[in-house]
Formats: structure tokens, sequence, C-alpha cells
């Protein structure tokens, strides 16, 4: 069964098409790029994956269920789960316990201040932090760590969540170059090793063309093109775009 299905997804402000019969697949394990020039259309594509909006027409069907009209919440349960920037952390709260509380509203138990349950959620919460290579830091503050380890700390709290599916809408913006390929090369570890689809957009091409499987490029509402990151390249669109060609 396909993980995502998007199918003729359309989304209209006033007078303009920021999405127009948008439809993809995305398996599981998969890392899919959607690039595109500024007012593309991207974040009208993941926002309604994601359910913070409601498309003119068209449907999204995770596991082949239909949760084009489900809330974020609800689909949040379902399995999509979505990197949040800076701000949404808990800066002064230390590492750990900002992954605590993503474990905590994941599981929606009140059981969450029993003190064994409490002892369990710190585990998890390390052995998340493991993943992301961060658990030196678990008792730091947030605000004590560089941007990029942030970034690794948000990625930590996305999974909390056991998505099966994560959005990530540009999620190396302000990052080094560096820091933005290693981001990315736990992100598929990751998302191999776990079997989870990953959709995200980029503006840096390395990051694109090095870490996505997968490439839709978007104009105007419209996919133009999909394919691999060698078919994409060859675009002339693409080429003049953001090659330098
Ligand atoms: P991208 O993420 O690719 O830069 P967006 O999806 O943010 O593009 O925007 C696509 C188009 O839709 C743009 O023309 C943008 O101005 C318009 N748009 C996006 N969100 C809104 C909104 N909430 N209200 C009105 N217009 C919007
Ligand atoms: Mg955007």
């Amino acid at each position: 069964m396909t993980l995502l299905s998007v199918q003729d997804l359309s989304k209209s402000f006033g007078g303009v098409a920021a999405a127009r019969d948008v439809s993809f697949m995305l398996e599981r394990g998969e890392m899919l790029a959607i690039i595109g020039p500024n007012g593309a259309g991207k974040s009208t594509v993941f926002n309604m994956v994601g359910g913070q909006l409601r498309p003119d027409h068209g449907a999204v069907l995770l596991d082949g269920q239909n949760i084009t009209l489900a809330s974020p919440q609800k689909r949040f349960r379902l399995g999509v789960g979505r990197t949040f920037q800076v701000a949404q952390t808990f800066l002064s709260m230390s590492v750990a316990e900002n992954v605590q509380m993503a474990l905590v509203s994941h599981n929606r138990k009140s059981t969450a201040l029993w003190a064994p349950a409490r002892m369990r959620y710190h585990e998890e919460a390390l052995a998340l932090l493991e993943q992301v290579g961060m658990a030196e830091s678990a008792d730091h503050p947030c605000s004590a760590l560089a941007y990029g380890d942030v970034k690794r700390v948000e990625l930590a709290i996305a999974l909390a969540g056991r998505p099966k599916l994560l959005l990530m809408d540009e999620p190396t913006a302000g990052m080094a170059t560096r820091e933005r390929a290693a981001l990315m090369d736990l992100t598929a570890e990751i998302a191999d090793a776990k079997g989870i689809g990953v959709l995200f957009t980029e503006h840096d091409m390395d990051v694109v063309f090095g870490h996505a499987e997968r490439v839709i490029v978007l104009v105007r509402g419209r996919i133009i093109a999909t394919g691999s990151p060698e078919e994409i390249r060859q675009i002339e669109e693409v080429r003049r775009a953001y090659l330098g060609d």
C-alpha cells in the first residue's frame, strides 16, 4: 500500500491558484523533495497534506485512508509528523524535557505524572536523542545549543510522534552548508531505518540533489516535472532557475 497518495489537489487564494491539480505518491522510506521558485505553492501543498489548509478539491490518502478533511491533530495521531521551527521548542527547557513533552502529548495519557511513566518517557527521550546524536546534550537547555543542534532536537521531537510520514518545510533554512548535509544525511538514515516517508522542500540544490530520491518541480502551482535528481537536473527550466546555467 502506498504511504501517501496526493490526488488532484487544488487551492486558490482569491484569484491566485496556489496549487493546481497536484498529484503524486510517496512510499515508505522514500525522500521526496518539492522544489520551485518562491510562491510556486510548495507550502500550500505541504499545508494541505498536513491539514492546516483545506483543498478546494482533490484528496489526500494515507495508507489508503482518506484524510483530506481530517484535522492536523487527527493526522498527527494517524502518523503525519512535521518538524517545526525553533520558536516551537521551549528554549528554557532541557533538550530531554522537550522530547519528553512531545512523547507525553503523543501518548495523550493521564499517566504522565506517574513516576514509572515519567521514567519511561525519560528513557524513550534519551533513546531518540541518541538516534539524532544529541544524547550528550540531554540535560542542557535548548537555548544553549548551536542552531544545527536545535534542528536535530526538532527532528527528535518530530520522531517522538512515531510518524509514518514526515513533512519538512525548508528544514535547513538558516543553517551552514556543512550542517545542512549532515542534518539531511541523518534524516535519510532514520527514514530508511524506520521506513518513514519524508516530504521536504529545500532551496539548497546541493541538498536536494544529494538527498532526494525523487524530485517534484512545482511552478505556479502546477507540477511541471517529476523524476530522479539526475533526470530533474537535465530540465532546461531547472537549470536556468537553480543551477546558474
Ligand atoms: P512557496 O511555499 O512555494 O513559496 P506558497 O505556497 O507559500 O509558495 O504560496 C503560493 C501562492 O499562494 C503565492 O502566490 C502566495 O502569495 C499565495 N498564498 C499562499 N498562502 C496564502 C494565504 N494564506 N492567503 C493568500 N495567498 C496565499
Ligand atoms: Mg514556502
